[in-house]
C-alpha cells in the first residue's frame, strides 16, 4: 500500500540538448507519455514480482488521469481506492539527450488527498505500507498514513522522495523516525547528506538507529549500503555489473520494489536484488521495465 500522488511523464529523446529559443527541425528521436510518480513505479514494480498491491493517493479527473489509471491496472496494480477529484493529474517534462535527463513538473492545481480522507479500510489486509516523504506536502498526511498502518498491524517503509523534500522537513522527518513508527528507511546518497548533515554513511547510521529493522541508502552505480539496526557492520552491496545505464529514471524507485520483494519472501538478498531491480530499469527509457529488462531480471535473479 503506497500514499503520493500519481504524474504522468511526457518524454522526448533528442541528440543534442536545445540551446533556448532554438527549433529543432527536423527533430530526431522519440516522444512517449507514461503513466509515473515514484510511489507508482515502486508498486508496478511490486506487481511485476508477483506482489499484490494497493495504491492511495489522488488523481485528477481528466483526460491524463484516465490514462494513468489504465495504464497502471495493466500493470496489475490495485488502483481502486485511488481518490479522484476535480482537477488536473500532475504532468512532467522530460527531455532525455545522450543520458542526461532535463526535468520539469507542472503540479499547479492539482486535487491532492486530505488525511481525513484515508481510512482504516484502506490498509486492511495489508503487510506493508511503504510510504514517500511527499506526504509531509499535506500536513498530517503521512503521519495518518502510519497511524492506520500500524493500527491495521503493517510495517512500515518510508522512502525519503527527494533532498528538496529532506531539507524542507528534516525535522518532521526526524521526529517520524525517532518516534520508532518506521521499519525501513530508504534513501539515496544525496538525501543521506541532508538527513544528518555529514556522510552518507552518518544518515544511513542516523536512519538504522531508530528504524525497527534496517536501514539502505542507495549509491548510484556505486550499489547501496545496508545497515541492521543494533549492528556495528554496514553492509555495501556493489551495482549489477554489465549494466549499460540508457536513462537513470527510477532507478531508486525499482530498487526500493525489488529489495521490498526479498524482504516479503523473508530472502536475505534483498539488497541485491535491490540492485538488480535499480541495474535493470536503468537500462531502459523511463521507469516502466519492457518484456526484455524483466527477462534480464529473471536471470540475474536465477543466476542464469
Ligand atoms: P535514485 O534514483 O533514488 O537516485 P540511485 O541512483 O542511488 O537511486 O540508484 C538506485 C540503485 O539503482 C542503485 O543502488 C544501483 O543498484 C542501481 N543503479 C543506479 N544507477 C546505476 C548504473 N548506472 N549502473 C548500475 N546500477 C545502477
Amino acid at each position: 500500500h503506497r500514499v503520493e500522488l500519481s504524474e504522468i511523464q511526457h518524454i522526448l529523446t533528442t541528440a543534442s540538448a536545445p540551446a533556448a529559443g532554438e527549433l529543432a527541425v527536423p527533430l530526431v528521436g522519440e516522444y512517449f507519455s507514461k503513466a509515473g510518480g515514484s510511489a507508482a513505479n515502486t508498486t508496478r514494480g511490486l506487481a511485476g514480482f508477483g506482489i499484490r498491491t494497493q495504491l492511495l493517493g489522488c488523481r485528477g479527473f481528466d483526460e491524463w488521469g484516465a490514462f494513468w489509471a489504465s495504464s497502471m491496472k495493466r500493470a496489475h496494480v490495485g488502483v481502486e481506492r485511488m481518490a479522484v477529484k476535480q482537477g488536473p493529474t500532475a504532468r512532467s517534462c522530460i527531455l532525455s539527450c545522450g543520458g542526461q535527463r532535463t526535468m520539469r513538473t507542472c503540479m499547479a492545481g492539482c486535487p491532492r488527498l486530505e488525511p481525513q480522507e484515508l481510512q482504516a479500510e484502506d490498509f486492511e489486509g495489508a503487510a506493508w505500507a511503504f510510504l514517500s516523504a511527499y506526504c509531509l506536502y499535506v500536513p498530517g498526511l503521512l503521519e495518518r498514513a502510519i497511524e492506520l498502518a500500524r493500527g491495521a498491524g503493517a510495517c512500515v517503509a518510508l522512502e525519503l522522495a527527494s533532498f528538496e523534500v529532506v531539507r524542507a522537513f528534516s525535522e518532521s522527518i526526524k521526529s517520524l523516525l525517532e518516534s520508532g513508527a518506521v521499519d525501513v528507511a530508504f534513501c539515496n546518497e544525496d538525501e543521506a547528506v541532508e538527513l544528518a548533515g555529514g556522510s552518507p554513511e552518518q544518515g544511513l547510521d542516523y536512519m538504522a538507529q531508530h528504524c525497527r529493522r534496517l536501514a539502505v541508502v542507495t549509491l548510484g552505480e556505486k550499489g547501496c549500503m545496508i545497515k541492521e539496526t543494533g549492528a556495528d557492520d554496514v553492509v555495501a552491496m556493489p551495482a549489477c555489473a554489465g549494466v549499460k545505464a540508457v536513462d537513470t529514471t527510477g532507478a531508486g524507485d525499482l530498487f526500493a520494489a525489488g529489495f521490498l520483494f526479498g524482504l516479503l519472501n523473508g530472502m536475505d538478498r534483498c539488497g541485491e536484488i535491490g540492485c538488480m531491480a535499480g541495474g535493470a530499469v536503468v537500462q531502459t527509457l523511463g521507469a516502466e521495465m519492457g518484456r526484455e529488462q524483466w527477462s534480464w531480471l529473471h536471470q540475474r535473479m536465477h543466476g542464469e
